[in-house]
């Protein structure tokens, strides 16, 4: 015992390990999903000017301006309809908060997003996962409640597979479950569909997006959560006063605002998405085919932590990573053609 103890349940979490981040300029960084492309220049533009904004003010608690802009850009009915917030981790931390009380469960698919466990563990919750069925559906088990069942989480497209569980799976969840359905919708704007309209149809289906991947903002640090606005009134009550900061909002505001920026990066993104998938089955990769802007892989030699190191020694950081009981492999970003395609060069030396 001593007098900075934290409490009982801190003692046993595992902390999340984000992927590296090293000092810039060094590595070809392909391992924690962020966009190779600058941010909207129109966004670098807003930033720039804001500079000279009102910084000594407290910003707008909701980041109306902001909220207004999201729900113009994801064809929702107002910004009644959109919490903002400091990244969708911290969207995540919110909700986990709210529904999961000490000791209640929360469940989430295996493998997956590793945060969810660490909300769990911080808020003395437990945790409980299912294993994801042969060709990424959901066991059924998956949609069926229990007493102290209060959350379920689920990334769609998934990480760090990037597959992507279909709108009437995830209806029938929502239909089945006793609580809310969290759909982490990080990686949505790579996909050929997401959830966004079925919150208006499912009081418990939540949809988190955030602007660190596809809006290439990873640095500014914004998110938000789509969900019915009786919901939404509530979660204000819990967040922070002022979660959002002055040129955080601006920026992301802007973003929304750029739209057709984003319809073309996100092109040009799965473009090398499909180059590189083809290029890794030829190197002998047993390759998940993609909704997102990373790709899963896995090499029948086995030698995935070799790969990863090697290429590390070569300036190209990719994710290793090992689901205990399920596997490991490399989850390697969509960045840049040239960015890509050193890397495929290096993987194909690696075999030589
Ligand atoms: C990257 C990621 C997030 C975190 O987004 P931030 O807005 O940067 O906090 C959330 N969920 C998943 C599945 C992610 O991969």
């Amino acid at each position: 015992m001593s007098k900075i103890d934290l409490r009982p349940a801190l003692s046993k979490m595992q902390p999340y390990t984000p992927g590296e981040q090293p000092p810039p300029g060094k590595y070809i960084k392909l391992n924690t999903n962020e966009n190779p492309y600058p941010p909207p220049p129109s966004v670098v533009s807003a930033l720039q000017a804001a500079a000279s904004g009102p910084l000594n003010r407290y910003p707008d608690p909701t980041a109306t301006a902001f909220r207004r802009a999201a729900a113009n850009a994801l064809g929702l009915p107002g910004p009644e309809w959109i919490l903002a917030g400091n990244g969708s981790d911290e969207i995540l931390t919110i909700l986990v908060r709210a529904f999961v009380g000490e000791g209640q469960l929360l469940r989430l698919p295996y493998p997956s997003y590793i945060l969810y466990r660490t909300l769990a563990d911080i808020q003395g919750a437990r945790w409980e996962q299912m294993p994801f069925l042969d060709g990424w559906h959901l066991p059924t088990a998956f949609g069926q409640g229990s007493d102290d069942l209060r959350l379920v989480l689920l990334p769609n497209p998934n990480s760090p597979s990037g597959t992507i569980v279909s709108r009437d799976e995830i209806e029938k969840l929502a239909n089945t479950l006793p609580c809310p359905l969290v759909v982490d919708e990080a990686y949505a704007d790579f996909a050929e569909f997401n959830c966004i309209d079925l919150v208006q149809k499912h009081e418990n289906i939540l949809v988190t997006r955030t602007l660190s991947k596809s809006y290439g903002l990873a640095g500014v640090r914004f998110g938000f959560l789509v969900a019915q606005p009786q919901l939404i009134k509530k979660l204000c009550n819990i967040k922070d006063s002022y979660n959002c900061d002055y040129l955080a909002t601006i920026a992301a505001t802007e973003a929304m605002n750029a739209q057709d920026w984003l319809a073309d990066v996100v092109k040009k993104m799965n473009a090398t998405r499909a180059r590189m998938q083809l290029r890794l089955s030829e190197l002998g990769f047993n390759v998940t085919p993609s909704q997102a802007n990373f790709v899963w892989c896995q090499h029948p030699s086995g030698k995935h932590n070799e790969m990863y190191q090697y290429l590390k020694k070569q300036q190209i950081l990719v994710r290793y990573m090992d689901f205990p009981d399920w596997g490991d492999g490399l989850r390697i970003s969509v960045g840049t053609d040239d960015q890509v395609d050193a890397c495929l060069m290096m993987l194909e030396r690696f075999f030589q």
